[in-house]
């Protein structure tokens, strides 16, 4: 522990390093998660392949949405695979970012597709149970909101033990400190703070709070307990609890609900100039049409994501007045992460969901400033 520097200043070298590998990671993001699922969609469809899975699928009967997803998703993840494993496995360790073993990353890889299966496909079959109602982007809109919720509940209790240990944070010492601190910051009912063990895969440090109702927690990797100081944490935390005060969980579902209804309408008058509204042949077309509402309105979304972010970082700064320790926290973050400290603003605002580190530093000094002005 004592041998933590602070406050921790930038390595250049990091910083000239981060610079090219947040490129690297932008463009992979850019091809796996925009390009290739665009391209994807489009050419199934119109290629008339949907179609031809469709005939596949109809003597199933009831079944044929089912396995015509299964397929239909199983082509997207072979086609994705290549990319993703180079950018979440091959590039990470190329940068020394990643601790993954190879059998460690297959596992992890797994269990989210599996993931995804098990909840895309039932979403898929009731998509297509309700597509003959009348309105039934009403019905789906409504049933969005409830999985929302149901998802955000779960996901600190069954999502994240899929993939991480988690623990009580053992320093009972600090964990009083740190909950002291927390419900003086008007934070009542936390159920505790809980470290994930993140250094089994990565080198990059992280909280996060997630859980709704009785769900709540603040969860943080043990990267950050082991290569941050006290106060450094407490400001981590800081920051989570103005997420946990702030309601964003519930701002992030609220929003999302109020999103998909617009989204939802536009799918229905692109099924209707189909022909045939409950045809399963038409799911890529679906997919398409959610991929580019999405980045269209990515912006917007990363903006208000942004907002927020700004939002916690001052209930940090109000809730700790460690406006030092703040800033250490985040140049200690982007140099461990290899984030890029000052990113393009035109990328920044397209893409990034939280402020730009030298930004969120910025606002550490305005809070000092002003305080010592007063
Ligand atoms: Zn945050």
């Amino acid at each position: 522990m004592s041998k933590i520097k602070y406050p921790y200043e930038y390595d250049p070298k990091k910083r000239k390093l981060a610079k090219i590998y947040s490129k690297g990671r932008l463009m992979s993001g850019i091809i796996n998660g925009i390009i290739i699922p665009i391209i994807f969609f489009a050419f199934f469809y119109f290629s008339g392949l949907s179609a031809s899975l469709r005939d596949i699928a109809m003597p199933m009967g009831s079944l044929a949405i089912v396995f015509y997803t299964f397929i239909f998703l199983t082509l997207i993840a072979i086609i994705q695979f290549p990319l993703r494993f180079y950018s979440s496995y091959t590039y990470e360790h190329k940068y020394e970012l990643s601790r993954y073993k190879l059998s460690g990353w297959f596992k992890d890889y797994l269990k989210s597709m599996l993931l995804f299966y098990i909840f895309t496909i039932p979403i898929a079959y009731g998509l297509f149970a309700i597509l003959p109602w009348q309105n039934w982007w009403i019905y789906a809109g409504v049933a969005y909101f409830f999985l929302s919720v149901f998802l955000s509940t779960i996901m600190p209790i069954l999502i994240l033990p899929i993939f991480y240990k988690l623990e009580p944070y053992k320093n009972k010492k600090h964990m009083k400190k740190l909950l002291s601190m927390i419900k003086a910051s008007g934070v009542t009912n936390v159920k505790g703070i809980y470290v994930a063990n993140e250094s089994a895969k990565s080198v990059k440090a992280n909280a996060l709070f997630s859980g709704l109702g009785k769900t709540k927690r603040i969860v943080f990797f043990d990267t950050l307990l082991n290569n941050f100081t006290p106060d450094e944490v407490e400001t981590v935390i800081g920051h989570e609890a103005g997420h946990y005060i702030q309601k964003d969980i519930w701002r992030g579902v609220i929003i999302d609900t109020i999103l998909i209804f617009p989204m939802l309408l536009i799918v229905d008058a692109v099924l209707k100039a189909t022909g045939n509204m409950t045809d399963i042949a038409n799911l890529p077309l679906i997919f398409l049409t959610f991929r580019i509402i999405e980045i269209i309105i990515m912006p917007l979304t990363n903006t208000y994501s942004r907002h927020r972010e700004a939002k916690a970082d001052l209930f940090a700064l109000e809730t700790c007045r460690k406006p030092e320790a703040q800033e250490s926290t985040e140049r200690r973050l982007v140099d461990m992460a290899l984030a890029d400290h000052k990113p393009n603003p035109a990328i920044e605002f397209i893409f990034h969901s939280h402020p730009s580190v030298e930004k969120r530093v910025a606002m550490c000094r305005e809070w000092k400033r002003s305080k010592r002005n007063r």
